[in-house]
Parts: structure tokens; sequence; C-alpha cells
């Protein structure tokens, strides 16, 4: 495990740039271990005044590169030794044990670029420019392993006006069979306010924070206590366009325990005549924030058309 030799008078030697060895080659004596400012080990290097020859270059402990004596008898080859104690650990295990080139491509393309504008910026090439994956990432995705995770769970809550909720059936199905098999059945919603019926004031939630505290069991349709794991709520997207809906999900997102329609838009005691009226007198309406918040989703939601 001797480097080298290198330096200048073996200015081909692979490690070898601009006249400097890139591996520091070679060390100094230290009496004892020091942690540079960077990070790395500078290791304790004895003089013990043994040496040994290389290339006809007389070689001493300066030369010598970190190793396992045990690891190297077992193996009787090259073994480098690293202590990893660092988050990016990951590229030592995954990525330096396959290394390779960290790119390839097999195209050769040439950007004619006329006039003296620089900042062309050549997409094709970008395009070409593909990305390498290590022999471990291809297995993973070759195999697909899940390449990612989403905790905790999204639920998305449904609300209507009576009578509007989505029904799903099949073509040939009997609708009046399906008006009443459905009629009197709860919904994810209609239950969310049976269920405030049975709790106490003092559990109460708006709609969003519910699925956190209660699982919703659709076979049966009922809001249960969760016992594990948690789930964030988030209320279906309604166009401001819709009007009275939209306003009932704006009051969706602050009143707790509803348990009828009425009581949604009730406020201090008074049962308002439309959701709006609600949203005005809870003071949800009062400045320019309900425009605002439109003009930010509509910028984020749709194309510049
Ligand atoms: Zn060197």
């Amino acid at each position: 495990m001797i480097h080298g030799p290198c330096g200048r008078a073996f200015s081909k030697s692979p490690c070898m740039k601009d006249g400097y060895c890139t591996k520091y080659y070679p060390k100094i004596f230290s009496r004892t271990i020091v942690i540079e400012d960077s990070g790395y080990p500078s290791y304790r290097r004895r003089g013990t005044g043994v040496t040994t020859e290389k290339k006809g270059v007389h070689m001493d402990n300066n030369n010598v590169v970190p190793y396992n004596a045990y690891l190297l008898m077992s193996y009787q080859a090259h073994v480098n030794v690293k202590y990893c104690n660092k988050s990016n650990a990951i590229k030592y295990l995954f990525k330096y044990v396959n290394k390779r080139s960290k790119q390839g491509s097999n195209w050769s393309y040439k950007g004619t670029f006329n006039g003296e504008d620089a900042q062309v910026i050549d997409e094709i090439k970008q395009f070409y420019d593909c990305r390498y994956l290590s022999a471990c990432e291809a297995v993973w995705r070759s195999l697909a392993y899940d390449i990612y995770q989403r905790w905790p769970s999204v639920m998305r809550l449904t609300f209507y006006f009576p009578g509007e909720q989505n029904i799903i059936f099949k073509d040939d199905d009997d609708l009046e069979e399906i008006v009443e098999v459905e009629e009197g059945k709860c919904t994810m919603f209609l239950a969310w306010m049976e269920a405030n019926k049975k709790i106490e004031s003092s559990q109460f939630f708006i709609y969003a924070e519910f699925s956190n505290q209660f699982v919703y069991d659709r076979e049966v349709r009922e809001w249960n206590p969760r016992k594990r794991g948690n789930s964030i709520g988030r209320l279906n997207y309604v166009s401001p366009g819709t009007c009275d809906i939209y306003y009932m999900r704006i009051l969706l997102a602050v009143q707790r325990g509803c348990t009828t329609y009425e009581s949604i838009r009730t406020f201090n005691g008074i049962t308002y005549s439309s959701f709006q009226d609600a949203c005005y007198s809870m003071g949800l309406l009062c400045d320019d924030r309900e425009f605002i918040t439109v003009i930010n989703e509509v910028a984020e939601l749709t194309s510049g058309n």
C-alpha cells in the first residue's frame, strides 16, 4: 500500500495534475491524528526510519496509503479502507463501489450558433446529455421498486348541496333502483355531520381536521375514532364561479362540529339564508383577500392563455 512514486520526476503518474499530486503524497510525519478544517483526517505517521524502494525511489511512512492489515492479509489484494460518518456516506455505499463515468452518452451533436449571442441555450444538447444510472439504481428501477413514498396519506373530502352527491353506477344499471338505494344512505360528508351529533362539543374539529382523528369506513359509511396513524384532509377544489358551493367551502374551512346544512351557515346563533351572507357576517369576505387568493390560485393552476 505504497503511493507513488509521484511528484515532479514522475509527472506521468495518474495522480499528478498541474505538477502536484492530487492525493497530497508524500504526507508529513505527525504524532497524532489531526482533523483538518475540511473535515478530513490527517493520520498519525511515525518517523520509524523504515524505508522501501519502488521504481528506484526510497519511500518511507509518508508514502503509505491508510490500510487495514487484516483485510490486506485476508484478501491478498489492494484494499482501501475508509471510515465515513457523514450523511453523504450514501455515496460510498452505493455510488463509489460501482464507480464509473457519471454520464453515458453516445450522441455527438454540435450546436450551430450564428451571431455573437453567447446566451443561446442548446436545448437539443441538454436533451442528449443523458443521465447515467449506476448499477444499483438501474436494478432498483428495473425491478420496479418504489422510488418515492408519500406520508402521511392525503384524503380528499367531498361536500355538496343536498341531493347533489356523486354516485357511480354502471351503464346498464336501473336508475330508479339506484336512486332508491342511495337516497337514504350516508356519504362521507353527511357521515361527518352524523358523527358530530355523537361526539362532545369539546372535540369538535373542522372538516379538514376530522380525518386526522377519525377514519371513514366506506363499507358502512361511518366515521369511527382513529386508533393509529394519521391522514391529512383536503377539501375538494371548487371554482369561485360556482358561487354558493364555493362559499360553503370557505365556511367548511372554519366551522366546527356542523350537524346540518343550516349549522354550516349559522354564526353567533343566527342562521343566514345563504352561505355567502354567512361568510360576510363572519368577516371572511370583508377585504380583498378573496380576490387575491383567486388570482394566486389561477396563476398556479392555469396556462398563459
Ligand atoms: Zn501521488
